[in-house]
């Protein structure tokens, strides 16, 4: 426990004697059926595995909103209501693409294939690059790479970086078993990445197209010649909405800070069957934090007043890039040099066997002193047992973290088998422990809102971009 590296050895007896108190002296029960009944609400079939950005995350938001102003939460500053909407790029295309250098053309489905697609039209020169060596630094912006030579899957990703980095436009390589095992990654055909329309107007910037051997030979033929790679976008598609679902706390003293509960409350919604289910419910992933976030703001908003602000915060389009989460970032009702500390809840409904009976892991628990304080007032947090899986860096916590928020994401089992399948239902949920890790950090919370105890890095323990 490095994190308790601040405290004299006195402190850590005090706390203990204080941990053993606060499990016996909640004023505040979590009701089982209360868990069980946002469950049976969010990852019911009829939401149809909460899509991101869809009317059905819409319609999961509109119930986390209505939930907070049923406890008694206030609109955030600054909004008139509970739901923060942003829009998303999302096109869609219709299959056809083509990309025409000098005299060549090749069409999508014959002698090209699109893998990722910024879902725009693009051209530049061509170019061809050694796969084998860094990008030349006298390439031209806007250039089109062309690598002939062979790559594996994830050298294909460093030269998609390196492009991108180079200020490419698109990317070319020899279409075969690595390009296929890419695609296999998002369950094959062309990945649009979706992006927030007011950061990527105009989509995500990556191309990245596979050309057959054949192709190949005659493309080298047209080095220095513009090739444009043209793509359609299907009418309508275009912009999306997602929504944050965000209600406060208004604390006491407005001075002392605000700090941040947040979830995802989005899915991945209908998707390639398995077993017959094509509906990925999304039970732990992340209704379980949604659950969280909820009873928190239900236990906190029924008590007497707390000196510090609290700001609870569904995230919509967490699974195509953290998206809800970046869009608070940028838009926060709160400055975000006025949030003391972030708990992101991720996946609580199974119980890791790594950890001790009835435990959340905390990630990047060393990083700060926030973990074992609320340890030490009883909450079931321990040390994330998997450092190597970089928890601490994938979840919506990190952009946060990034920006000087003492930002950790709990999470329960953190490699569970049901992750990202449709049985990530109801059925695989261990409602119990669920319950019991939610009604232990009521109190710490409480006190975490009350106290005059701020969190902070330990040497070395804030992240840097
Ligand atoms: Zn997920």
């Amino acid at each position: 426990m490095l994190g308790w590296w601040r405290m004299g050895a006195t402190a850590g007896v005090l706390l203990a004697g204080l941990a053993a108190q606060a499990q016996t002296a909640s004023s505040w029960t979590v009701k089982p059926e209360w868990v069980r009944a946002h469950e049976e609400f969010l990852a019911s079939d009829v939401m149809a595995g909460r899509g991101s950005a869809t009317r059905d995350e819409e319609i999961a938001a509109t119930y986390v909103a209505s939930e907070f102003e049923g406890y008694g939460l206030k609109p955030a500053p600054g909004m008139d209501g509970y739901l923060q909407a942003a829009e998303v790029f999302s096109p869609e295309l219709d299959g056809h693409a083509t990309l025409t250098a000098g005299a060549v053309t090749l069409e999508q489905g014959r002698d090209l294939r699109l893998l990722i697609s910024s879902a725009t039209t693009v051209s530049g020169p061509l170019v061809e690059v050694d796969v084998q060596k860094p990008i030349p630094e006298g390439t031209p912006k806007g250039a089109v790479l062309l690598s002939a030579g062979r790559m594996d899957q994830s050298q294909m990703g460093q030269f998609v970086r390196a492009g991108r980095k180079a200020g490419a436009v698109a990317m070319l390589v020899a279409d075969g078993d690595a390009a296929t095992a890419l695609t296999g990654q998002w369950g094959g055909g062309t990945r649009v990445p979706v992006r927030l329309a007011e950061t990527h107007p105009t989509g995500s910037g990556t191309n990245l197209a596979a050309v057959s051997e054949a192709a190949i030979a005659r493309l080298h033929a047209q080095a220095g010649k513009t090739v444009t790679l043209a793509v359609h976008v299907v009418p309508s598609s275009t912009v999306r909405k997602t929504y944050n679902a965000i209600g406060y706390l208004p604390g006491t003293d407005p001075a002392s800070g605000t700090i941040l509960l947040t979830a995802h409350l989005d899915h991945l919604g209908i998707g390639k069957p398995v077993n017959g289910d094509a509906i990925y419910n999304g039970a732990n992933d992340d209704a379980a934090g949604t659950t969280a976030v909820l009873e928190l703001a239900h236990a906190l908003a029924s008590g007497p007043a707390p000196r510090r602000s609290v700001l609870f915060v569904c995230y919509g389009s967490e699974e195509v890039g953290e998206l809800g989460s970046e869009y608070f970032g940028r838009h926060s009702p709160v400055p975000l040099k006025g949030l003391i500390a972030n708990l992101e809840f991720e996946m609580i409904g199974a119980q890791d066997p790594k950890m001790p009976k009835d435990t959340l892991l905390l990630t990047g628990w060393e990083r700060s002193d926030i973990g074992p304080m609320l340890k030490a007032h009883g909450a079931k947090l321990g040390p994330d047992p998997y450092p190597e899986q970089h928890f601490f860096e994938r979840s919506d916590n990190y952009q946060l973290a990034l920006e000087g928020v003492v930002a950790h994401t709990a999470a329960g089992y953190g490699t569970v088998a049901t992750y990202h399948q449709p049985d990530d239902d109801l059925a695989h949920l261990n409602l119990e422990f669920m319950t019991t890790v939610i009604q232990s950090l009521v109190e710490p919370v409480r006190w975490l809102a009350t106290s005059e105890f701020t969190p902070a890095w330990t040497k070395d323990g804030q992240p840097h971009p």
